[in-house]
């Protein structure tokens, strides 16, 4: 599996695009999970030589703007992929094309397919394995995770510390955690709430769900890299990394 990040960002850095993870694997077809936040998405792709129009599989992990809102993009360019998510989602991307591009529909080809999923549920799309696990968030959300020749990629999705991602990441060999800052990089009072996990809760994740590599995305502006990546590995033996937008990792 071959596991693109087209941003790596919150939604205010200013130096990272945000949340898009592009999956290719042989015998598949290509998988994007979230979809950056607006039109960066196309500009994102174009970056590390992908085309949207390749892109008929779309998982949106929630309804935020920085993992949804790129889905504009779709409609522009006359694309009507699948989209997967749960029905607080699915409402959320058809009144965001409603909203913003209201005839939108009729210009397409095919209407856009919304398909519903539900927690704890495992499902084969475009070739994957993929399941579904309930975060805690602000929203309803999903971490997801892709099993594919073997191998296990799991992302925890905006999630605050759970046993429900802990089981997601289980034995992964690539475990992608929204680990938003180190935990000194904010006040604690700050960092209890902004309801990501911290680079040390996301480790402590990681080896209790003994996942073979972390990579910490989802970076505040705020974040001290080397803050991130020294308390992270107090707390995790295994290789610990924070991609940059347009990072590809192997698996
Ligand atoms: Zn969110
Ligand atoms: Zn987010």
């Amino acid at each position: 599996m071959q596991i693109s990040f087209l941003g790596t960002g919150a939604p205010l850095s200013a130096t990272r695009a945000t949340l898009g993870i592009l999956i290719k694997a042989k015998n598949a077809e290509t998988l994007l999970i979230d979809s950056c936040g607006g039109f960066e998405l196309y500009r994102r792709l174009d970056s590390i030589g992908e085309k949207l129009a390749d892109i008929k599989h779309v998982i949106l992990s929630h309804r935020h703007g920085d993992h949804m809102a790129g889905i504009m993009a779709m409609a522009l360019d006359s694309l009507s992929p699948n989209f997967y998510g749960l029905e607080d989602t699915m409402q959320a991307a058809k009144q965001l094309f409603e909203l913003t591009y209201p005839n939108v529909s009729s210009v397409l080809d095919v209407a856009p397919q919304y398909k519903l999923i539900n927690y704890s549920e495992t499902v084969n799309i475009a070739g994957y394995k993929v399941s579904f696990y309930k975060a805690n968030h602000r929203v309803a959300t999903v971490a997801i995770r892709i099993e594919h020749d073997g191998k296990i990629f799991a992302f925890s999705a905006d999630s605050v510390v759970s046993n429900e991602i802990i089981d997601c990441a289980n034995n992964a060999d690539l475990f992608v955690c929204d680990a938003l800052c180190a935990t000194n990089d904010v006040s604690k009072e700050r960092l209890a709430g902004l309801m990501h996990p911290s680079a040390l809760e996301a480790a402590k994740m990681a080896k209790r769900a003994k996942v073979k590599s972390l990579a910490m995305i989802h970076i505040a502006r705020f974040a001290n890299i080397t803050n991130m990546l020294t308390e992270a590995r107090t707390a995790y033996d295994g290789p610990i990394s924070i991609p940059n937008d347009g990072s590809h990792y192997i698996i």
